[in-house]
């Protein structure tokens, strides 16, 4: 062995690894061209080096299996978060809309309900101020019954007084201002129009919601609304009783509202379980 063989010697794992000067490098090739013994050597060098770096591979490639597997379930994961995400944000956006609509509905819906009131306490104020005159007189006092007429000339086509013992059956009557099935205005004692005291024959309307009534032991007071007023008066009836409940105007945003829980409380969970193997997937 030459001198040059233990510098070789010194310098193979480097020149191995690939880390050696570029000299060194062509020192050591040079040097192996004419020695067997060190390109020996090296050969031995570089089969132990092999040996050392394989067992790495295979395992290597048997751990990238499993974990492509579980990059992908927690892909799925991730994947269904964001799903929950983005439906929460959406359900939230419709509840959020639902609730601004019902919540015009039911503005609609009070100020048609103030409406239907206002003429429920007409028809009581036109009762009252009716039977006021009816009953402070011994006789019907046509002028001052003409002026409750008149203070309603805007809604009224007439106004009649019946003697209660001319009508078969007013218990229906009694107490409140009714809708009725018009009674004969031919049993009126009076009928009062916009030209003051009617004589000549009325046909009744046969639409009763344009008709109200109201009687007690003495007197039958019967009103009809004029055909410009009907549809008010329907609407109004409309309203009173078939109008929907506050709890069915807030229906859709209420099962929104629970929807929209759902879904956050399910994103919750799902954030909650991904947490830990989040930065994993990142
Ligand atoms: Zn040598």
């Amino acid at each position: 062995m030459k001198n040059e063989c233990y510098i070789v010697r010194d310098l193979l794992p480097s020149y191995i690894d690939q880390i050696c000067s570029e000299e060194s490098s062509r020192f050591i090739e040079q040097h192996i061209a004419t020695c067997e013994q060190c390109a020996e050597l090296l050969n031995q060098m570089r089969v132990e080096f092999d040996i050392q770096e394989q067992p790495e591979i295979p395992t290597r490639i048997e751990q990238k299996k499993p974990f492509q597997k579980i990059a992908h379930f927690f892909n799925a994961q991730k994947n269904f978060t964001k799903f929950l995400s983005i439906s929460f944000w959406v359900a939230l956006i419709v509840t959020v809309g639902f609730f601004i609509y019902s919540l015009n509905v039911l503005s609609e819906l009070n100020d048609e309900r103030e409406e239907a009131q206002g003429i429920e306490q007409q028809k009581q104020d036109i009762m009252e101020k009716t039977f006021a005159v009816l009953s402070t007189q011994a006789n019907i006092d046509e002028i001052a019954l003409q002026a409750v007429f008149q203070e309603y000339s805007g809604q009224l086509e007439h106004l009649a007084v019946f003697s209660t013992e001319n009508i078969d059956d007013v218990t229906h009557l009694q107490g409140n201002p009714t809708y009725t099935f018009p009674i004969d205005y031919s049993q009126a004692i009076l009928v009062i129009g916009e030209n003051g005291k009617i004589t000549e024959t009325i046909i009744p309307n046969d639409y009763d919601i344009g008709t109200v009534a109201m009687a007690n032991d003495q007197w039958t007071v019967q009103y009809e609304y004029q055909n410009s007023y009907l549809e008010t008066i329907e609407n109004a009836h409309q309203i009173k009783h078939y109008a929907p409940s506050n709890w069915i105007v807030f229906q859709l945003p209420i099962v929104f509202i629970i929807i929209t829980a759902f879904i956050l409380g399910g994103w919750i969970i799902q954030k909650r379980i991904t947490k830990p193997v989040e930065n994993i997937l990142d």
